[in-house]
């Protein structure tokens, strides 16, 4: 579930983000008159399976949901509710409408899984874990780049391909593409730090992005927030997603 708005007296229009026809708008009849268990179906952040109907225009309707995943950790920590709800904007903004992205959804799964495995009472991961919210997102948010035919390149310059030594640092920068070059820097504003090349070869490998430190991993969710929302800004939203 990406949103839900109230309409009318009792219904709702959700969005959802379905496995198999992508971002689905809906409406759900009768939803907020309904009982508050059946209400919790309609929070985000679990996965729900859902028969839909299509109804008149643009609008699916909701016929069921039942929780299919229970996330129920995730809902009491703020900052990974911030991190889920960041990324339910990430898709809602670049996502088509009813174009399937398994991927897309696979990746999401993981995060919210992640994110609550990190939040869940009885798990070692809180104890042990190498990663970090902010690295799950930027995992996600580099997929989501990259199945959307937006990537981020890290292996070359992103304006002349020229191609970067493995171990060699560069400057990341979102309106850049990726990594840029000295060659190709001076056209591009960044006042970011030079990311080191361990780094970037780690990022070669996506799902390596989890394990970055606190520090890169933030300097590059930076990154990701702003390739993200000057793609949304591209495809026509007006507000973007910052
Ligand atoms: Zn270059």
């Amino acid at each position: 579930m990406l949103r839900t708005a109230p309409y009318g007296e009792a219904d709702l229009i959700v969005t959802m983000f379905t496995e198999r026809e992508g971002v689905v708008p809906a409406i759900a009849k009768r939803a907020r008159a309904s009982t508050p268990k059946r209400r919790l179906f309609l929070e985000p952040f679990h996965t729900l399976a859902v028969e839909l109907t299509s109804g008149r225009g643009e609008l699916s309707s909701l016929r069921s949901a039942i929780i299919d995943v229970a996330r129920p950790h995730l809902l009491d920590s703020a900052s990974h509710l911030d991190a889920g709800g960041m990324a339910c904007r990430w898709i809602r903004a670049l996502s088509p409408p009813r174009v399937a992205e398994p991927e897309v959804f696979a990746a999401l799964e993981e995060l919210l899984d992640g994110l609550e495995r990190e939040t869940a009472p009885t798990t070692t991961e809180a104890i042990t874990r190498a990663t970090t919210t902010e690295g799950r997102l930027v995992v996600f948010g580099l997929e989501l780049l990259d199945v959307l035919g937006y990537g981020l390149a890290f292996d070359a310059c992103a304006r002349c391909s020229k191609p970067r030594p493995s171990g060699k640092p560069a400057f990341v920068s979102a309106e850049g593409g990726g990594v840029v070059c000295e060659a190709c820097r001076p056209g591009v504003p960044s006042d970011n730090r030079p990311l080191p090349g361990a780094v970037l070869d780690q990022l070669q490998h996506r799902a390596n992005a989890a394990t970055l430190s606190i520090e890169h991993a933030a300097q590059l969710l930076a990154v990701v927030r702003d390739a993200i929302d000057r793609r949304a800004r591209a495809i026509g939203s007006k507000k973007g997603v910052r």
